[in-house]
């Protein structure tokens, strides 16, 4: 990824192997191979300073010891009133955002599955901001792991078949 490495323009002081690169603007796209973000990144990270598959921010974050994350997630469905089939009804996917433990926002992300295979894309979605100013046009509700993973497995078999 020297494409990458060619952006950096300042470098944080690393943490053992763990080291946060800020990159000049515009933000570029990335997928990180961590967490399965794809979408804008100011800031990504190396481990070991491996160039190969640097992480997002937010997986800098959970790999540090020192910062304490917080994952939320939501569950999104179509209104009842909108839903033709019962399976319309269900969630049709999942929003996680990822953040600081007790401050507020974060990066919010909603699960595409992907026809590749196993690999998870989450990608930038505004429904939870929406959602907190005058209500998105989905269902949206907060949900355990758990439940998200289920949500997940579900959608991502619909994908698939
Ligand atoms: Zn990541």
């Amino acid at each position: 990824m020297t494409w990458l490495r060619d952006r950096v323009t300042h470098s944080e002081p690393p943490y053992g192997g763990l080291q946060l690169h800020e990159m000049t603007a515009p933000s570029v796209t990335y997928l990180c191979p961590r967490c399965g973000w794809h979408g804008y990144v100011r800031k990504i990270a190396t481990i070991n300073d491996d160039w190969d598959a640097p992480v997002c921010e937010p997986c800098y974050n959970d790999l540090h010891p020192g910062i304490e994350t917080a994952v939320t997630y939501w569950s999104v469905q179509d209104y009842a009133y909108n839903a033709r089939t019962p399976e319309d009804r269900l969630p049709f996917t999942v929003v996680r955002r990822r953040g600081l433990s007790g401050r507020r926002g974060g990066r919010a992300e909603m699960y595409r599955p992907h026809l590749s295979g196993d690999r998870e894309v989450w990608e930038f979605t505004s429904i939870l901001v929406e959602e907190a100013r005058d209500g998105s046009s989905y269902d949206v509700r907060p949900i355990s792991e758990p439940e998200a993973r289920k949500i997940m497995a579900r959608t991502r078999a619909k994908c698939l078949a």
